[in-house]
């Protein structure tokens, strides 16, 4: 597993900094966004460090498909039950902000106050 110790994402891995975690295994982590723009915003990502998606490769197929299929188990148990949004940002055009990849997933009654 790569770590980066200067990684935000790494130091809740490394539990260095809390966070509200909703579902832990071998490979992934799963917390609610500090500053959630729906009722419901969790972020899904690898305890390994990897960037971004601008990073992968075949080799992390299996692990971005875990990603995927964690989701929809996700919201089923925070009671998300009328759909829900994916996002994945990728580099600075793609306003991504903490480099450690990560999968935003939302849901919850609309207005939502970005999105
Ligand atoms: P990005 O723009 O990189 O896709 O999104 C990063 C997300 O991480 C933002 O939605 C932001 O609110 C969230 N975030 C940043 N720092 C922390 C933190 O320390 N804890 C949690 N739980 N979320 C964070
Ligand atoms: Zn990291």
């Amino acid at each position: 597993m790569h770590t980066d110790p200067n990684c935000i994402f790494c130091k809740i891995v490394a539990g260095q900094i809390p966070a509200r975690k909703v579902h832990e295994d071998d490979e992934l982590l799963a917390f609610h966004d500090i500053a959630p723009w729906a009722p419901v915003h969790v972020l899904i990502i690898p305890k390994t460090h990897i960037v971004s998606m601008a990073e992968v490769t075949d080799a992390e197929a299996a692990l971005l498909g875990r990603m995927m299929t964690l989701s929809p188990k996700l919201m089923r148990d925070l009671g998300v039950t009328n759909g829900f949004r994916h996002i994945i940002n990728t580099g600075v055009d793609g306003a991504q902000e903490v480099m450690h990849l990560h999968l935003h997933v939302m849901g919850g009654p609309r207005p939502w106050s970005k999105g």
